[in-house]
């Protein structure tokens, strides 16, 4: 309940300069706490301005100093025991020592194991809430619907009296689902991209009238493709997200639907790409029980403007997906071009009649294309779209192999990908 306070009644930093000051005054407090209670940070520097003595995690380091990294003497072994038993039969209360233990899919790609302390679970909660619950009605009147593949225990520490909130789940029949949730009149409706897609054709298809007042998009990148469909289909100027994985909650749609960092509590370094893109390297200033510190996301994210909310938190103009998410091009001269996923899918919104499609690189010069439905028409129109990009990439044309396809509600939709390691293949 403080943090939900804190976040939705006192103003975040306004000021680049305000923000910089409280993020060395967390990153402070936070050095000197891990350098007592994490043996593999006891050595950390605790300036501040000395974070980059620092290694660069990524998730193999946190997989193998997990038991070092634990301030709270969390092993492993337990903790992936644990979390692979309520996975299996999908009882999300099992904890350890009040710990809430999980595996996350987020919008990385690659599942991670996460711990997390009651304290931390409740400011989640209440940070989550004040971030994403539309303004302007009171608290009591929301009626959160949640669609989520994996773990939802975060999610449901938000559930309290004060608001009601619904769980559906993925992996049962989506029909009966949408009719539960059309009942339930939803006023926030919380899902990945795609099974909002999914969720918007069921109910046109059975005449349902679902309207919520915001849609959250979480779990998986939300593509231009889904964006303007999702906001076509629920009538919502503006589709939210929450950038939020294993190593934390990220970020968060301002009312004006600008994508900010939450760099309030979380520190991001940028490992330049070119000149829009980086790849953040993200510390979490005040999550104890598992340290997040450096860690490299892996992510793609495209910097954007500033705000005319206000907020002094940085605005990502998107999400672009995994580093994997991309295609890799070659120029005549042999040298290599990056293909990003968001420049794949841009091209494939003029194919007509296209519902879904995945474009995966097999090889140096294999690209595999699958269309659903497959027709002549969107066949020769998704082959045409890609060697047109190609070519205005200055690369040699991929050999395109175009099939069909059937999207699986079940596993996390990543409509790019590259199954081949260029440095293997040269
Ligand atoms: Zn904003």
């Amino acid at each position: 309940m403080a943090a939900f306070v804190r976040e939705r009644y006192l103003s975040t930093p306004r000021s680049r300069v305000a923000l910089e000051r409280r993020q060395r005054r967390l990153l402070k407090r936070h050095l000197r706490y891990l350098r007592a209670h994490s043996a593999y940070f006891s050595t950390a520097p605790l300036d501040p301005e000395r974070l980059h003595e620092l290694p660069i995690a990524d998730k193999a380091t946190m997989m193998a100093h997990f038991d070092d990294m634990s301030t709270v003497g969390i092993a492993r072994d337990e903790a992936m025991t644990t979390a692979l038993a309520s996975e299996r039969d999908r009882d999300f209360g099992r904890d350890i020592d009040g710990h809430s233990i999980g595996l996350s899919s987020g919008t990385s790609g690659h599942r991670g194991l996460f711990v997390v302390s009651p304290g931390e679970r409740a400011r989640w909660a209440g940070t989550m809430l004040a971030r994403t619950l539309p303004r302007g009605r009171s608290l009591l009147a929301h009626r959160i619907a949640l669609f989520l593949r994996a773990d939802n225990s975060l999610y449901e520490s938000v559930a309290s009296r004060a608001i009601s909130f619904e769980y559906f789940d993925i992996y049962r029949e989506l029909e009966s689902q949408v009719v539960r949730l059309a009942a339930y009149r939803p006023t926030v409706l919380v899902a990945p991209p795609s099974v909002l897609v999914q969720i918007a054709a069921v109910g046109r298809r059975l005449g349902l009238d679902i309207a919520p007042e915001r849609v959250i998009s979480v779990a998986e990148v939300l593509d231009e493709l889904d964006r303007a469909r999702i906001a076509e289909a629920f009538g919502v100027a503006v589709v939210h997200q929450i950038y939020q994985c294993t190593e934390g909650f990220l970020g968060h749609t301002c009312e004006l639907g600008s994508m900010h960092l939450n760099e309030d509590t979380v520190l991001v370094e940028r490992e330049w790409l070119d000149d829009g893109r980086f790849v953040p390297i993200v510390t979490d200033l005040v999550r104890r029980s598992q340290p997040i510190v450096r860690y490299r996301m892996g992510d793609v994210l495209v910097a954007g403007g500033p705000c005319g909310c206000g907020s002094a938190l940085a605005v990502v103009e998107r999400i672009e997906g995994r580093e994997d998410d991309a295609l890799v091009g070659r120029r005549t001269d042999g040298s290599e071009v990056t293909v990003f996923g968001d420049q794949i899918v841009r091209a494939m919104l003029f194919v007509d009649g296209l519902e879904d499609f995945r474009v995966c690189q097999t090889g140096a010069d294999e690209v595999v294309v699958r269309v659903a439905p497959l027709t002549d028409v969107t066949g020769r129109a998704a082959r045409e779209e890609l060697h047109g990009l190609f070519e205005r990439m200055g690369c040699t044309e991929p050999r395109l192999t175009v099939e069909g396809f059937v999207p699986d509600l079940g596993t996390k939709q990543r409509r790019v990908t590259r199954e081949w390691d260029h440095d293997e293949g040269m």
